[in-house]
């Protein structure tokens, strides 16, 4: 297995997290725009905003898989699930660099 490649996949995938993280937190916290006067549109703002704010949490939490699977390229343990110990299948790397389970234990 490459770990020089997969590194790079997640910091690359890394970078990109951080960038939308970034832009759905400036569309939350950052508003320009007065609040809407019309009842109808504040409730479609709300359900935007959770919306938003739910990707942010799905993004940083994504962004913590990523920098765990980093920590375990430098600790030498990358590929080995991390509750059983068995070597995680290469397809699932490919498809998940990040995957801290073997497709056992994460079921
Ligand atoms: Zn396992």
């Amino acid at each position: 297995m490459d770990t020089k490649q997969i590194a790079a996949k997640l910091n690359e995938l890394k970078a990109e997290l951080e960038a939308r993280v970034q832009r759905t937190h400036k569309h939350t916290y950052q508003k320009d725009q007065p609040v809407s006067a019309k009842f109808d549109e504040q409730v479609v703002e709300t359900e935007n905003d959770s919306l938003v704010m739910a990707l942010e949490a799905e993004g940083k939490e994504e962004l913590a898989l990523i920098d765990k699977a980093l920590h375990r390229i430098e600790a030498g343990t990358y590929g080995q699930c991390q509750r059983c110990g068995e070597a995680i299948d290469e397809a699932r790397l490919q498809a998940i660099p990040y995957a801290a389970y073997c497709i056992d234990c994460a079921n």
